[in-house]
This record gives structure tokens, C-alpha cells and sequence, in this order.
């Protein structure tokens, strides 16, 4: 998971750090170095730093006091408390250590806290996700309500509607993080993959949508010479860098992205250790 360049205090590169691409003496090249990790492969294609990750114990420990057997007491997000993205990002990758290692705190989720929302909701991040029944953004990352402002698509497709409500989440809801979330095993990226080996032709229905939308991101994995073996998780990882660019140049997102009101990262969710990888 983590890369040998990872380091405790990897938050700042999350979505900040963005550095020229090292320059590649062509295609040859380019897949030796990527073929040992999909990190490399998006370093390779993307042109940036993607940043570290924070799965794997970065902040675990001490996040929740040095109890890494979990079952940490959460108290009862205050709404009204102004986060920043780091520290929203903080918050939900503590909720996924606690979850993952079997420790989730099952935080903000009382008759009390349901109450207290009746005047009005302050989700801390906003989270694009797959539709995945294995892939809930509340339960993976341990919040309850009022925490997340969901959207949610297979394969974490745009669309207008998608688009829009994320633009409300942000300029409306004004939350600090907004998370586009892959995860391993992805069926919708998994189909294009296929449709894209057999060359297959539109369903007529509207699941051809999704597929042209990944259809690029697994394209992209096939010219830079995935393999059978890893081509659905580069593709996977393709896919959320791909939408991550594109809401980052979407109306309303980018502007708060460049006021830095609001902070745009990918991530993957393994659905096997249940862990979060930020990209
Ligand atoms: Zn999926």
C-alpha cells in the first residue's frame, strides 16, 4: 500500500503538491517503471505527484491515543466547528483506520444527533463514491449523519445531476473536502474493461453510459501496457484520478478549488482490508 516515500506528515501532498513529471525516454520506459506499482503508472500518465497515502497506520496510533486495537470513544462532531480540508481529510482517514481494524466508533448517530440536525446539516466532506453495495462512504470511513455529503454512481460516473450535486455540496453546503472514491473490484470498471477487450458492441441501454465515460481511463491503461493481471486496478485508480481532474476544472469546483475553499482528492477503498488508499 504505502510507497517508501511516505511519511506521517504525507497530508500536505495529498492534493497540494503537484511537480513536473520526470521525463520519460519513451513508452518503453514508461511501462518498465510503472509495472511495479499503479502509483508509478499514474505518476507516469498523470504528469503530477499524486502525494502519499495515508493508509496503513500513518496516523493510526496515535489518532486514537495509542489504542490500536480501536474502539476509540468519538465524541460528537460539533457542528458549527470550522474545518479545514487537511483537517477534514485527518478526520476521515482516522474513521477508516477505526473501521478497518475493527475499532469504528459508529460516531454521530443518536436519537440526540438526529435531533440536533433537524435546523439544518454542515457534512465536513463531501464523498463521490461508487454505488457499490460493499462500498459505503458513512460506514468505511465511520461518521454518521450529518458528516457526509453523499453522491454516489457506478464507477463514481459524472453526470449533470452528479456534477450539480456536488456543485450544491460545496458552494451551499460549503464542505471543505470533496473525496472521489474508487475501490477495488469495481463491476462498472471491471465491464468496460471486458467491453473494451471484446470490442463490444452498445447495449442500448443506459449502462452504455458508464462505460463510455471509464472507457478512457482503461484506453489509457491499455497504451501505457497494463496487463491482463493489474489493467482493472490501474484503470480503477485511472478512473478517480480522471474524474478527480475533472471536477477540478468544473465550474463552480474549480473556483472553490482555487480559493482553496474547498480541497479535491481521490482515493481507493480496498474491499477486502477495508482500507483507504489517498492518492
Ligand atoms: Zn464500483
Amino acid at each position: 500500500m504505502s510507497s517508501p516515500t511516505d511519511t506521517p506528515d504525507a497530508e500536505a501532498t495529498a492534493s497540494d503538491a503537484v511537480e513536473p513529471a520526470p521525463a520519460a525516454s519513451g513508452p518503453a520506459a514508461a511501462i518498465a517503471k510503472y509495472l511495479p506499482g499503479r502509483r508509478e503508472a499514474l505518476f507516469m500518465l498523470g504528469g503530477t505527484v499524486l502525494g502519499g497515502t495515508f493508509a496503513g497506520g500513518a496516523w493510526g496510533a496515535s489518532a486514537m491515543g495509542g489504542d490500536s486495537s480501536g474502539h476509540a470513544e468519538v465524541a460528537e462532531r460539533d457542528d458549527e466547528e470550522k474545518l479545514s480540508g487537511k483537517e477534514a481529510l485527518k478526520r476521515l482517514a482516522q474513521g477508516n483506520e477505526r473501521f478497518a481494524h475493527g475499532g469504528a466508533a459508529h460516531p454521530d448517530q443518536t436519537v440526540a444527533r438526529r435531533r440536533a440536525l433537524r435546523e439544518g446539516q454542515h457534512p465536513f466532506a463531501a464523498v463521490l463514491s461508487c454505488a457499490d453495495s460493499r462500498v459505503s462512504p458513512e460506514l468505511l470511513f465511520d461518521q454518521g449523519l450529518g458528516d457526509l455529503f453523499v453522491v454516489r454512481s457506478a464507477g463514481q460516473v459524472l453526470d449533470h445531476a452528479v456534477l450539480g450535486s456536488l456543485q450544491y455540496g460545496v458552494a451551499e453546503l460549503a464542505t471543505p473536502l470533496l473525496v472521489v472514491l474508487g475501490h477495488s473490484k469495481c463491476g462498472a470498471v471491471k465491464a468496460t474493461v471486458e467491453a473494451v477487450e471484446k470490442h463490444s458492441k452498445p447495449s442500448g441501454t443506459d449502462i452504455d453510459a458508464l462505460v463510455a465515460a471509464i472507457r478512457p481511463s482503461v484506453e489509457e491503461a491499455e497504451e501505457l501496457g497494463a496487463t491482463q493481471k493489474n489493467i482493472l486496478s490501474i484503470s480503477i485508480d485511472m478512473n478517480v484520478e480522471r474524474i478527480v481532474e475533472q471536477l477540478k476544472t468544473a465550474p463552480v469546483l474549480s473556483a472553490a478549488a482555487k480559493t482553496r475553499k474547498v480541497k479535491i482528492v481521490g482515493a481507493t477503498y480496498d474491499i477486502s482490508t477495508g482500507e483507504v488508499e489517498w492518492l
